[in-house]
């Protein structure tokens, strides 16, 4: 190190090498550059080559996988193989892209492989009723503990039965199809369902609108004479549009309420137009209650269009039906048509 200095400061040998040094620096620098252009030119020209193939070839083998399995592991082992025709040489530097590309490939046949498979389990099922369920079944909730399956229903969700209770994907159901049995009665709203009114009422308030439950829980008992009472009053045909047979009605779950404006008695369509009413619609999935009986849905829920009465579901569950738009019964593939 001394030396070097030394040499630098006074001798010419030194200026000497210094001036090499520059021009081997110098030489060394066009290099790099040249180098550096020259991976440019066809670092950047390749990708779109190899993603434009990839891209199709995956989307190709995406819908038309008609095979239930096994086209997964082959569509994604193709996909690379149909672009093989073109020259090797793409392969050696562009590594990466296509590496990501058939990453993307192997989501998306994993995606349809999926699919096939639901869908294939469902039409098994539905050909060989009654044997044991596949794992694959839906559930909105969860399987319910101590449940047998009896079916699956249009949209693959579980049909479970337990003490004489229908659940679909895990969701008590009781609908003109699916009845409670007489003896089931919870007493009252269940404490879940109560506990969520009650923060619902309360949010209600702090967004200044003002509801009551008008009519929560009603035994077999009862919903037997309401119907029987509507029969003699207003006949066969309007009783059924309006009042559920006994073991028919939601309010027997303990999970269904009508709510009304406080201070008002008188319940009907124009409830959809109150503050109160809107801003059910609005929030109740946000605690875990649907919208049970929508506008136009009469021939899907077998009931008119009823914008007070609300049914418990959970929160998660409640935000999945809402989202989608749908009836309960529209969301599971089930149906509401009194058995003959
Ligand atoms: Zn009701």
């Amino acid at each position: 190190m001394e030396r070097n200095r030394r040499f630098r400061r006074g001798d010419n040998p030194g200026d000497r090498l210094l001036a090499v040094l520059a021009v081997i620096l110098a030489v060394a620098v066009i290099v790099i550059l040249v180098l550096m252009m020259v991976e440019n030119r066809f670092g950047t020209k390749r990708p779109p080559e190899n993603t434009g193939t990839a891209e199709v070839s995956a989307t190709e083998a995406g819908p038309e996988t008609d095979e239930p399995s096994g086209t997964a592991g082959e569509s994604d082992v193709s996909a690379p193989d149909s672009t093989a025709e073109e020259p090797s040489s793409a392969e050696v530097t562009t590594a990466d892209p296509t590496e990501k590309q058939t990453t993307e490939a192997v989501t998306t046949a994993a995606e349809t492989k999926d699919e096939t498979t639901k869908a294939a389990v469902t039409t098994a099922e539905e050909t060989s009723a009654g044997t044991e369920a596949p794992p694959t079944l839906r559930y909105l909730t969860s399987p319910v503990e101590g449940a047998v399956l009896v079916g699956v229903s249009d949209n693959g969700f579980a049909i479970e039965e337990k003490d004489g209770i229908t659940y679909v994907g895990g969701v008590l159901i009781a609908n003109k199809t699916y009845s409670l049995p007489a003896n089931y009665d919870p007493g009252d709203l269940t404490e879940e369902a109560r506990a969520a009114f009650n923060a619902m009422q309360e949010a209600g308030r702090q967004a200044g609108v003002y509801f009551k439950i008008q009519s929560g829980y009603r035994d077999y008992a009862l919903q037997k004479s309401l119907y029987e009472n509507y029969v003699y009053w207003y006949g066969y045909a309007y009783a059924e549009e309006y009042s559920a047979h006994p073991g028919h009605s939601e309010h027997q779950s303990g999970l269904a309420m009508d709510i009304n404006q406080d201070g008002t008695w008188t319940l009907d369509e124009t409830f959809e137009n109150t503050a109160e009413g809107k801003w059910l619609a609005e929030h109740c999935h946000e605690y875990g209650y649907i919208l049970r009986y929508m506008k136009g849905k009469t021939g899907v829920t077998g009931y008119i269009y009823e914008p007070w009465h609300f049914r418990y579901i959970g929160v998660e569950a409640a935000k999945k039906v809402a989202e989608s738009g749908l009836t309960l019964e529209e969301y599971f593939g089930i149906t509401s048509v009194y058995p003959e």
